[in-house]
Parts: structure tokens; C-alpha cells; sequence
């Protein structure tokens, strides 16, 4: 199999402590030597071994492709005009996700599987190697499964999120709809997912609907995520730890036992900045959950709702200026922090045995993605090897 040596690395980000300085494990005059989608070697340039092939990156920065553990990318439609009222202080009744559940119904296959791949690509220019998405826009057995379908197609980690909000036809039953969240639904669901989901919230599932649900999957096999204290204080982010769940996403609105919770447990705490940034919402507080211990990780939630940006080094940022992060915890939280709440030990560090998914940036320091925000500084993917980009 071909062998590429990717030389001339000002900096590089391995997160891999034995490799490197810090909890980056970054290398500076570094180089990279890829071998099929495996990462071979990496070093400092005068120590690399031969290669076939060799791509000079200049003096530039090299980082692992960022994990983006939280997505809803099965959608048509959009809701520009919900977002722009809400931009414009004016009211706007008929927004929310049972818009987006009516396109979604009414889209045909190719329609939603043409989104999803335009998304992936979006995400993929800048730098997102690994992507989740869930359903959570059909709402019935035949719609959640058809989007669970059409997602494992495109992407590794696909996550059954019936329990998204319980849909109007369901509205004066919402036990039976969790009853058909957790039976039919479910059988036809799991084969094509590998995660379950909930949205625990006041106005969605209240504690209990969520643990009879994530329980439900998990007898099935698949492993429980939560979306927990987004919007309000409640149950969501200990249920998570409670049941082992791979991460709690969004962390908004968390009690000192929430944080402990997170903080002693294996659960991941998934931050979604692109969530408060959209709706002018208060900030998740990354700097007491970092302090207390816990495994942070950054994410999109790209949707079209709530947060319609597939941008990682724009979560960096605002994770940076607005959270409390320092650039190397964002970036960690972007890169390693998402392969953990995936569960994943071969991707979000560049060590040997790795997956060869790299980011090189048009920029010296991975610093740069929050020191220059907005900024396109991706400048080439390499994904199981292969340039992408
Ligand atoms: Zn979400």
C-alpha cells in the first residue's frame, strides 16, 4: 500500500500526551507518514522515514479532522424566516420542528439523502472528518426509519431520536406515542443506528418518559445520548450518567450535582455553542465543568432550527471567547472531545494506529482557529488516507 509523508508541519496536534507536549501532545517541525487510511509514523522531520509520496505543508499547522458528535442532518426545508423574526425581536408563531417535520414527511429519498451529502461536504471543507446525525423529523415508524436509512448510507454514526418532540397527530397521547417510540418504532429503528436519543425537556419528555425510552434501546443495543438541560434545570444530564449514556449534550443549565454527576461519571458533557449563539441564549459554562473534572466535548447540533452552522472551528471560537475555554481545551474538545462521546479510539488523535484524518490549516498554530474566527483556514483533508481536499 502507498506510503505519504506529509513533511514541514510547524505544529502539530497528535492529542496524544506521550508523543508531544501537553494534553495535545503537539510536535513542532513535525511530519506525518500515512500508510492506507492509517496514520504510520509521526515525529519530528528529521526523524521520518521514507515514503512514497511527499506533501510539503509548508510551515503550516496539522491537526486531527474534527469529530462532530451532534448533528440532525436528515431534513428538508428550512426555517429562514423563524430565524430572521427571532433575530428581529418579532414573534413568530409558526415556527419550530414540527415545520421542519412537515417537509421532512413530504421530501422524497433522493431529496434528503442530496441534503445530507451536501451537508457532509460542507463539513468535510472545513476539516470534520467524522460526522453523527440522527433522525428525530419523522416522527412515525416508517418516516424515523427511512431517515435512519438514508443516513447510515452516508455516515458511521447514526443515532434513532424518535423522542425528538412527541408530534401533533400525537398530541392528546403522548404515552401512547412514547409506547410506539419504544415498540414499533423501535424494532424498525435499531438495525439502521447505533445510538438512542432522547430530547429530555420540559415540552418534550420529562424524566421518566426518557429513562422508560433510552432503557428501551438499550436492550436493543443501542447506547443512550441524551439531550439534557438546554433549555432549563431538570433530569436529563444525571439520567445520562445514571444509565451510562455516552454523552449529555448541551450542559446549559446545570446544578453543582449535575456537574459532580458529569464530573465522577464516564459521560461525556457535549457542548453546542452554535445553539445559544442562534438563539441569543445564555452561554454553557465549559470553564466550571473543565475545573470539576469532567470530559468536555464541542459540537455543532447542526439543525434548522436552532443552530444551522456545520462549522467546528467556529464552535471553537466561540468555546474560546465565550466560554472559557483555552484554545488548546477547544480544540482537544473538538478532536478528541467528540471521539469520546462517540465512544471511538481511532479517530480524534494523529498517533500511530490512528485513522489517517487530518486537517492541515493555512495558519502556523491550531491557535489560530480562534484567533482568527470566521476565518476559512482549512486548507486540505485527508480522510482514511485519501486527500479529500
Ligand atoms: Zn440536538
Amino acid at each position: 500500500m502507498a506510503t505519504t509523508v506529509i513533511t514541514n508541519i510547524s505544529s502539530l496536534v497528535t492529542n496524544d500526551p506521550s508523543l508531544g507536549a501537553g494534553p495535545l501532545g503537539l510536535i513542532e517541525d513535525a511530519a506525518v507518514v500515512v500508510d492506507g487510511d492509517r496514520v504510520a509514523w509521526v515525529g519530528t522531520v528529521g526523524g521520518a522515514p521514507a515514503a512514497d509520496e511527499r506533501v510539503d505543508a509548508g510551515g503550516r499547522a496539522v491537526l486531527p479532522g474534527f469529530v462532530d458528535s451532534h448533528s440532525h442532518l436528515v431534513f428538508a426545508g428550512d426555517r429562514t424566516a423563524e430565524f430572521n423574526a427571532r433575530m428581529s425581536g418579532r414573534s413568530y408563531s409558526a415556527g419550530g420542528i414540527r415545520v421542519t417535520v412537515a417537509a421532512t414527511r413530504a421530501a422524497s429519498d433522493e431529496e434528503l439523502a442530496a441534503n445530507l451529502r451536501r451537508y457532509l461536504r460542507e463539513a468535510l471543507r472545513q476539516g470534520t472528518t467524522t460526522l453523527e446525525t440522527k433522525s428525530g423529523y419523522g416522527l412515525t415508524v416508517e418516516q424515523e426509519a427511512r431517515a435512519l436509512r438514508i443516513a447510515a448510507a452516508q455516515t458511521d454514526e447514526v443515532t434513532y431520536l424518535g423522542a425528538h418532540i412527541v408530534p401533533p397527530d400525537h398530541a392528546d397521547d403522548p404515552a401512547g406515542y412514547v409506547d410506539l417510540v419504544t415498540g414499533p418504532m423501535l424494532d424498525a429503528c435499531a438495525p439502521h443506528a447505533r445510538w438512542i436519543d432522547v430530547f429530555c425537556e420540559k415540552g418534550a419528555f420529562d424524566g421518566d418518559q426518557a429513562r422508560t425510552i433510552l432503557t428501551a434501546g438499550a436492550a436493543r443495543g443501542l447506547v443512550p445520548r441524551v439531550h439534557a438541560n438546554q433549555l432549563s434545570y431538570g433530569p436529563g444530564v444525571q439520567l445520562a450518567v445514571e444509565l451510562g449514556a455516552a454523552s449529555a449534550d448541551h450542559c446549559t443549565h446545570l446544578t453543582d450535582a449535575d456537574v459532580d454527576a458529569l464530573a465522577s461519571g464516564d459521560t461525556v458533557a457535549t457542548l453546542l455553542p452554535g445553539a445559544e449563539f442562534s438563539t441569543r441564549a445564555q452561554w454553557p459554562n465549559a470553564r466550571r465543568l473543565l475545573d470539576a473534572g469532567a470530559t468536555v466535548a464541542l459540537s455543532t447540533d447542526c439543525n434548522p432550527g436552532s443552530s444551522f452552522t456545520s462549522s467546528m472551528p467556529f464552535c471553537v471560537a466561540l468555546a474560546v471567547r465565550d466560554m472559557g475555554m483555552t484554545p488548546d481545551e477547544a480544540v482537544w474538545a473538538a478532536t478528541a472531545g467528540g471521539a469520546a462521546a462517540l465512544r471511538r479510539t481511532d479517530i480524534g488523535r494523529l498517533s500511530p494506529g490512528a485513522r489517517a484524518d487530518l486537517a492541515l490549516l493555512d495558519a502556523p498554530s491550531h491557535v489560530h482557529l480562534a484567533y482568527r474566527p470566521g476565518v476559512p483556514l482549512v486548507s486540505a483533508v485527508w480522510r482514511r488516507g485519501v486527500r479529500e481536499l
